[in-house]
């Protein structure tokens, strides 16, 4: 019997050579009708026998789909029959809003063209830039729509006889790969020193030779995907050394590359999760805990108790491992927090001082993609940066918004969204945009990606804090209508939205900085939110922060803060004096923050959570300056003693909005470092201390409002130790907690948020 079938399918359907398969299988199957693609998804209709549409929708199930691709739905409807059909088509596409599911995220290359590249008889034999539809650059190489050679950097070369043959031929695994190539059509590798001046022109010879100078101790700048890395071999110390002191970045920790699993396994421990994530097409940097005394220059990633490691993923990495490295520090190509380097021209401008060396290539890299990286908490897969693989990805919203929103994000981390349909659209990782560089490039990926996605941004979205430059840049550029969101009501919506809810729910959001509504600077907060509007239930009691920014970096004002709170006018110097010269030596320095202090005399009332994690570190002894934001929250979790159930107390008081006191907690913790307490069970204590007021917090918010799902965000959450244990306590007392998994819950989630909850207004 002939029928006719609609069926229509969500998921990673497009861009991923979803079509040509469907089209396949239908071919073979000898049924009729067409497919195509709409911002929805990929809708089919298929007309045949009906043993051969079933038999058809099986194979698309299973392993004949395209590898890229994933069903997330599938709905079957019989329609009429159609009678004079003879052939089945690809269709044009729907065109609203077809950039995004045209532009897909750049993805490791396959297993297929990793065979072809290692078979001598292959013409792509040792190939560095073989792909496939399955594999390759996408979002890094486009300029504009539609996503077709002549809009990427491959514009520029011209494919040969055989490139062109299979991609014109549907049958082909390279059927309309933009960015296929070999080595007589496409880029070329070739190697420099610092100067510019050609060491070697032939890729085969040029890789193998960097291999060998990286196994000398040379630092290589490598040209990949998204951007230049500096590599160095990892386990050389002194090299590893010499490359901390160029790149003038004395304290954060290193990347690392290698290609393969079991290698990663020597050195830090895997489990099924973390291989999953490693393994995927993604290829993201995935923290994994260290194992103890390996052979990895302690200098890669010091202070802190995990590695960054991931596995090779362009081809050019797989041909520079097969010469025989074993595992790489590849750390982005920049000078300290400036910007990622993607042009030739700028490496040997900027880098010439930091490497020896230039690996480089002509395929140009239009958008400039940091490394993912990613954490495991609560056994699931968490951003810390969000960037290649994943971007443009959408998240996709419940409901549609009216009209089109471009979120500014926030100043550190930076991210920006735009809103557009039922689609959120998050940036890649741009950076902090007090930097020149970082804020020229956001300001030109703005207009890139508006442009790229043909958006029109009716409604612009900014932080209320009024001296972030993303809010100036807000304010320049929105014609229409303007919204001002506070910074943790924006971290909670960014939950919200991921997990496609309105909310209300209890939110505790807890970072380092974010202005409040009040004018304090909030950093430790309760809220009870929805897409809608937020209401401040409970913080953490106000303390004095002096010296305006200087605070963030300097643990001493923390620490002089939190004193004077807890012990008011009755605090003296003297008594604390063992304390404190550890933390700063300077006497006259703490005078004259005292004073401040005294006279409140530039300084601020706050509610952060992440100065008292400074605070902390710094009393134990763990450090007293911040080089990289939270570098002594994570020294701090890095040292705690396992095992430990024991809190410090805290108080929290009644009265709207509730408030905790960490008065006790750190008079208690005081006394353990002068009684000379191993400070793993200190920072247990104070960790432990931390996730259990939280939870009485929200114990204390439930009963005021009757809801009993809570959402945690805020950068504070990027700490493993105090996630894993708030979130276990939490469900404990029968909560239902959402966490960020789509995003960070860091500042690189706040554009998400905000652009949520203005999408959600209806106007
Ligand atoms: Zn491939
Ligand atoms: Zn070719
Ligand atoms: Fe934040």
């Amino acid at each position: 019997m002939i029928k006719r079938e609609k069926i229509f399918i969500t998921g990673r359907v497009q861009g991923v050579g979803f079509r040509p398969a469907v089209y396949r299988i239908a071919k073979s199957l000898g049924l009729t009708g067409f497919v195509y693609n709409d911002t929805k998804g990929v809708t089919i209709e298929l007309q045949g026998e009906q043993g051969k549409c079933e038999e058809f929708l099986m194979r698309l199930k299973s392993d004949d789909k395209p590898p890229l691709a994933e069903i997330k739905s599938c709905e079957v409807t019989e329609v009429s029959v159609v009678e004079a059909q003879e052939e089945f088509r690809i269709e044009a596409s729907d065109l609203a809003g077809s950039a995004v599911s045209q532009v897909t995220a750049d993805m490791v290359v396959c297993g297929d063209c990793l065979a072809e590249m290692a078979d001598e008889n292959n013409f792509r034999y040792k190939y560095p830039f073989i792909n496939c539809t399955n594999c390759g650059p996408r979002y890094s190489i486009v300029k504009r729509i539609p996503y077709d050679r002549c809009n990427t950097t491959m514009s520029k070369f011209e494919m040969c006889e055989n490139c062109a043959a299979q991609y014109l031929d549907v049958n082909d695994r390279r059927f309309h790969a933009q960015p296929v190539a070999c080595g007589k059509c496409g880029p070329k590798v070739w190697l420099t020193d610092g100067g510019g001046q050609i060491i070697d022109e032939q890729s085969d010879s040029a890789i193998a030779k960097t291999a060998e100078l990286l196994k000398d101790g040379k630092i290589a700048a490598i040209k990949g995907v998204g951007g230049f890395h500096l590599a160095v071999d990892a386990l050389n110390v002194d090299a590893v050394k010499r490359l901390r002191q160029r790149k003038q970045r004395d304290y954060k920790p290193f990347a690392m590359m290698t290609d393969s699993i079991e290698k990663i396994k020597r050195y830090a421990v895997v489990d099924e999760v973390a291989e999953q994530l490693l393994k995927s097409p993604q290829s993201p940097i995935v923290l994994l805990e260290k194992k103890g005394d390996t052979a990895i220059a302690p200098a890669v990633a010091e202070g802190v108790s995990m590695f960054g490691f991931m596995l090779c993923y362009a081809p050019l990495h797989f041909l520079l491992f097969a010469e025989g490295r074993e595992v790489l520090v590849m750390t982005s190509g920049n000078i300290s927090d400036e910007s990622l380097i993607c042009h030739n021209e700028k490496a040997l401008e900027k880098l010439g001082d930091v490497a020896d060396v230039f690996l480089m290539h002509d395929r140009d890299i239009y958008r400039r993609v940091d490394d993912s990286i990613i954490h495991i908490i609560d056994g699931q897969a968490v951003f810390l940066r969000r960037s290649r693989g994943y971007v443009p990805t959408p998240i996709l919203m419940q409901q549609e918004t009216e009209r089109d929103v471009l979120a500014t994000g926030g100043d550190l981390k930076n991210t920006f969204c735009l809103a557009k349909g039922n689609q959120l659209i998050c940036s890649e990782h741009m950076g902090n945009l007090e930097d020149a560089g970082v804020y020229h490039h956001y300001v030109n990926s703005i207009g890139h990606l508006s442009f790229l996605f043909d958006f029109e941004p009716e409604k612009v979205v900014c932080d209320l804090h009024p001296g972030y430059l993303s809010t100036q840049y807000a304010k320049k550029v929105s014609h229409d209508e303007m919204i001002m969101v506070q910074h943790h009501w924006a971290h909670i919506a960014s939950v919200l939205a991921e997990h496609g809810l309105g909310g209300p729910v209890i939110g505790l959001a807890c970072d380092g900085t974010g202005f409040g509504s009040d004018g304090a600077i909030w950093g430790c907060e309760c809220l009870i939110a929805s897409l809608e509007k937020f209401e401040r239930f409970g913080h953490l009691d106000y303390y004095l922060l002096a010296g305006g920014d200087l605070a963030s970096k300097e643990a001493v004002r923390g620490v002089l803060g939190l004193l004077k709170k807890i012990y008011g006018d009755s605090f003296k110097i003297e008594d604390f004096h063992w304390l404190l010269e550890r933390i700063e030596p300077d006497k006259s320095k703490i005078k004259v923050i005292l004073e401040q202090l005294e006279k409140k005399v530039n300084t601020v009332e706050t509610s952060s959570l992440g100065r008292v994690f400074d605070a902390v570190a710094a009393m134990i002894g763990l450090g007293s300056y911040n080089h990289f934001e939270a570098q002594l929250p994570m020294a701090l979790e890095a040292i705690i003693q396992s095992g430990i159930e024991e809190h410090y107390d805290f108080a929290i008081s009644d009265g709207e909005p509730a408030r905790i006191s960490f008065e006790k907690m750190v008079a208690q913790l005081i006394a353990d470092v002068r009684d000379g307490v191993a400070e793993g069970i200190i920072s247990a204590k104070f960790h432990n201390c931390v996730a259990a007021a939280l939870v009485q917090m929200a114990v204390r918010a439930r009963q005021s409002c009757g809801l009993d799902t809570v959402a945690i965000s805020g950068g504070v959450f990027c700490n493993r130790y105090l996630t894993n244990r708030l979130i276990k306590l939490l469900k404990k007392e029968d909560f239902c907690v959402l966490f960020n998994r789509e995003v960070p819950a860091n500042d690189g989630g706040v554009s998400v948020g905000q652009a949520a909850i203005v999408a959600y207004v209806k106007t």
